[in-house]
């Protein structure tokens, strides 16, 4: 009986000498890359989760000047000025950035084609224009990866024809999850939970041990709130692709914002489409792209290359990779898969 006591007398001491300080979860929220970024961290101290979250929001910011083609003197910006022209001197990022999205553009069959700039200048979804077949049709010459060159040993980028765009729309978001959750690794944050809009990058436990969860949207509700499933997340990105996010219907079409590159018109197909990969800047670039694929080809090129994803059909018949099946949770029973 005695020994009993003392033991658990020492398991007791044991547990207090080794306890870690309480740790607890801080958020905050603000206004970056023309949507809503949430950045939550796990933390023993306020002041310390509010300075790492502080500075992941001013690399966010950075990468929003950084990647965009409407700031004049963006290493983006100058690219596209010198198309046809000359090759342009570009940092290590922008060519890291470069190499993954032609890495995306191989993996999606050249349906993630960053070169799409010409003909989403085209689409104006405020004005619900269809632009005219034609000016589509002009816009599709400037389109086109095989016109992309990059020298890796000199650092340079080329569009080889005038009026080429090159665009970071599709997979700038995700990239910066990545730059936002390296920050703050930077600040001794353990884990956290960096969202832009529908990319998102989880590292680390919640203080309870338990992994993080992301809800996907219902692609056919209006109210953003309702999810259609929540999946579980171990030091993964998750991207969402969808039909829903800017759009206009016309004779009841909806004409939404990714684009097929081989007719300049918006993918048919799939309506919402989600990857789950170890990096954001491959989980937004592959959701674009597959989303343009459509869920069958979608699946078979996810199964095949080791990452995992959700497709809904226009039909909303769900496709999803195997091994995801056990860390999904339906919130919205219509979509589950039989
Ligand atoms: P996301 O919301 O991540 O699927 O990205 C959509 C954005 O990517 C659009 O607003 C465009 O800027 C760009 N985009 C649209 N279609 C494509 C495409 N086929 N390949 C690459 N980028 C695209
Ligand atoms: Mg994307």
């Amino acid at each position: 009986m005695n020994r009993i006591v003392l033991c658990i007398v020492a398991a007791l001491v044991l547990v207090n000498c080794t306890r870690q300080p309480a740790l607890s979860t801080f958020q905050k929220k603000s206004e970056l890359m023309h949507t809503l970024v949430t950045v939550t961290v796990v933390s023993d101290s306020a002041q310390k989760a509010e300075a790492a979250i502080d500075a992941s929001f001013a690399e966010i910011k950075r990468l929003e000047v950084a990647l965009s083609f409407w700031t004049k003197d963006s290493e983006i910006a100058k690219i596209n000025a010198s198309a046809g022209v000359a090759p342009v001197k570009v940092s290590p990022e922008t060519l890291e950035i470069a190499r993954k999205a032609g890495f995306i553009n191989k993996l999606t069959e050249g349906a993630f084609d960053p070169t799409i700039g010409p003909l989403i200048r085209l689409w104006d979804y405020k004005a619900r224009k269809i632009p005219d077949p034609l000016a589509i049709e002009q816009a599709r010459k400037k389109v086109g990866y095989g016109k992309v060159i990059i020298d890796p040993d000199v650092s340079t980028i080329y569009l080889k024809d005038k009026g080429m765009s090159y665009d970071t729309g599709g997979i700038a978001k995700g990239y910066a999850t990545d730059r936002a959750v390296e920050v703050l690794k930077s600040k001794n944050i353990s884990a956290g939970l960096v969202s832009i809009a529908g990319d998102i990058r989880a590292f680390g436990r919640r203080p309870d041990g338990s992994l993080w969860r992301v809800g996907i949207r219902d692609p056919r509700s209006d109210s953003e709130e309702d999810l259609m499933a929540i999946v579980e997340l171990e030091n993964q990105a998750v991207s969402t692709s969808g039909d829903y996010e800017r759009f206009f219907m016309e004779n009841g079409v909806r004409y939404h914002h990714i684009i097929d590159p081989a007719t300049g018109m918006p993918a048919r197909g799939a309506i919402s489409l989600t990857v789950i990969a170890p990096e954001g800047v491959i989980t937004d670039g592959l959701s674009t792209g597959l989303f343009v694929l459509g869920p069958e080809r979608a699946m078979k090129i996810l199964e095949e290359s080791g990452y995992e994803g959700i497709a809904i059909n226009e039909d909303r018949k769900t496709y999803m990779t195997k091994s995801l099946a056990s860390r999904v949770k339906w919130t919205n029973p219509e979509y589950a898969p039989n």
